[in-house]
């Protein structure tokens, strides 16, 4: 641990939800997970994960959807912190207070925004500053979609989504978020997926030319067109009530809808901020979604907010350059 570690009183990263533009999935592999290819954005929905020295490992959660995540060990901010202390041979127990705004079990990835979170701001709190590919390798294994909550932007994600490139693509996207009033757990929509297509060949998945072209052109009515996600059917087939939130998007001015991962959240892409409130009235006035999200995409991965230096600290820098996401603004307690 470097010196720095001693000043450091309290570190909040900010976390981005994501969507997937394209999610095909291949045929299950030996390890249980799916074979992928993916291409995730990240989209302007927060959650804040706050970390300070503590006698006891604790977490907090705060916001409308406190209740529905696990406030104990299980937690994915938890693990990921206790997983960063055990590698680097740490002892410094942490609370964390997560300012929860991510949906939960919506197939937004919050859990996993969380958990990439924890690690960049455990980092820094202890001082560790640790290289970017460190970080991701530690990502990947609290999992799939957490390497991608540390990049944010647009990336294409193979493997079992944790293998990630960036994309370089242009614009920015105007998205509409139809929340359902019932999660859907991820492990059940991939067994309905593979239910529905047993006796079927299922190919290696790779991703599609239109997406690739769409985003590199910035072309939003493309892009609408191009979305597509193999888990739909499978989410559908158990929350048949999402046909109707589909079909409500589509007939009010989307350019394109989609189950977000594995659902229940539909992700509406429109052309613009005008447009999104337009769907997002006409989807909570028809009672096609008990209620809506609006948000702007790609925007950054995890990235520290503020770190907070104790009454001796003298620290005023984001730390040695090693590639990942610094301070945006330290400040003396
Ligand atoms: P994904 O799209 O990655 O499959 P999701 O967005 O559908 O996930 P999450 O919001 O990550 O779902 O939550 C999945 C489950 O994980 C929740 O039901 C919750 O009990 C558990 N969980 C553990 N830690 C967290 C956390 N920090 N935030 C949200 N859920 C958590």
């Amino acid at each position: 641990m470097s010196s720095a570690a001693a000043a450091l009183q309290c570190v909040t990263a900010r976390v981005p939800a994501k969507v997937n533009l394209e999610l095909m999935v291949g045929p299950p592999r030996p390890d249980g997970f799916h074979h992928l290819a993916t291409v995730f954005q990240a989209v302007g929905l927060h959650d804040d994960v706050r970390v300070e020295p503590a006698e006891d490992w604790g977490i907090t959660i705060n916001g409308p959807y406190a209740d529905l995540v696990p406030a104990d060990e299980t937690n994915l901010a938890m693990r990921a912190a206790r997983l960063l202390a055990r590698k680097a041979g740490i002892d410094l127990p942490v609370h964390i207070t997560i300012d929860k705004d991510i949906p939960v079990a919506a197939g937004m990835a919050g859990g996993s925004a969380d958990a990439a979170g924890a690690l960049l701001a455990c980092d820094a709190l202890w001082g560790e500053w640790s290289p970017k590919a460190d970080l991701e390798d530690l990502a990947a294994e609290l999992g799939s979609d957490v390497p991608f909550a540390l990049m944010g932007g647009t990336a294409m994600g193979s493997g079992r989504g944790d293998q990630l490139a960036p994309v370089l693509g242009r614009g920015r996207y105007t998205w509409v978020f139809a929340l359902g009033d019932v999660g859907l757990s991820t492990p059940t929509v991939y067994a309905e997926c593979d239910r529905l297509r047993s006796g079927r060949r299922v190919p290696q998945p790779t991703p599609s030319a239109a997406m690739m072209t769409a985003l590199r052109s910035g072309d939003a009515v493309a892009l609408g067109r191009a979305l597509s996600n193999d888990l739909q059917p499978a989410a559908l087939s158990l929350q048949p009530r999402l046909e109707e939130v589909l079909r409500t998007g589509m007939d009010n001015g989307a350019l394109g809808g989609i189950v977000s991962g594995s659902g229940p959240t539909i992700a509406f892409l429109v052309s613009d901020t005008e447009r999104s409130l337009d769907l997002a009235v006409a989807l909570t006035a028809s009672g096609a979604a008990p209620s809506v999200k609006r948000a702007v995409g790609p925007v950054r991965g995890a990235h520290i907010v503020t770190a907070v230096s104790g009454p001796r600290g003298s620290f005023g820098s984001a730390g040695p350059d090693t590639g990942h996401t610094g301070p945006a603004g330290l400040r003396s307690s």
